[in-house]
C-alpha cells in the first residue's frame, strides 16, 4: 500500500483526500462483522456467541484476524463475508470509519 493517509498523513484531511481503498489503512476491518451466509471463510477466524451468532475475530489491535498486517489487505478475499462484500467504498459507514480513524490517530 503506497500511503496511508486516513491515518497518518497530517498534510490532508479528510475531506481534501480522495475517498479510495489504497489511501486506507482497511478502517472498515476494525468493524464487527457478523457471518450473514456461507462464504467459505475459515473456522479459525469465526467467533460464536452463546446464542450461535458468529463473527469475525478481532485481535486486540482492533482488525480482524483475516486482514494482513503487513499489505493491509484481506487474505481472504476470495471467501470474504456478505458484509464485506457489500461493504460500500465512499458509503456513509466508510467515511464514518475512516473519520474515526483520523480522530484517534490525532487523539
Ligand atoms: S471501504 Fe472505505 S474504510 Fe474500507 S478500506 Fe476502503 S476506503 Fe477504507
Ligand atoms: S474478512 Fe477480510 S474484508 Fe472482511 S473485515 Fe476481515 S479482513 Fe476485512
Amino acid at each position: 500500500m503506497d500511503s496511508i493517509n486516513c491515518m497518518t498523513d497530517d498534510n490532508k484531511t479528510q475531506t481534501d483526500t480522495e475517498v479510495a481503498c489504497t489511501n486506507c489503512e482497511a478502517c472498515c476491518c476494525r468493524m464487527e462483522v457478523m457471518l450473514l451466509t456461507e462464504t467459505g471463510v475459515p473456522g479459525h477466524y469465526i467467533d460464536t456467541d452463546e446464542w450461535g451468532g458468529r463473527t469475525m475475530t478481532r485481535l486486540d489491535d482492533g482488525w480482524c484476524t483475516a486482514l494482513d498486517r503487513h499489505s493491509m489487505l484481506c487474505r481472504i478475499y476470495q471467501k470474504r463475508p456478505l458484509i464485506c462484500r457489500e461493504f460500500e467504498m465512499g458509503g456513509y459507514e466508510c467515511q464514518a470509519e475512516r473519520t474515526a480513524a483520523v480522530r484517534w490517530a490525532n487523539s
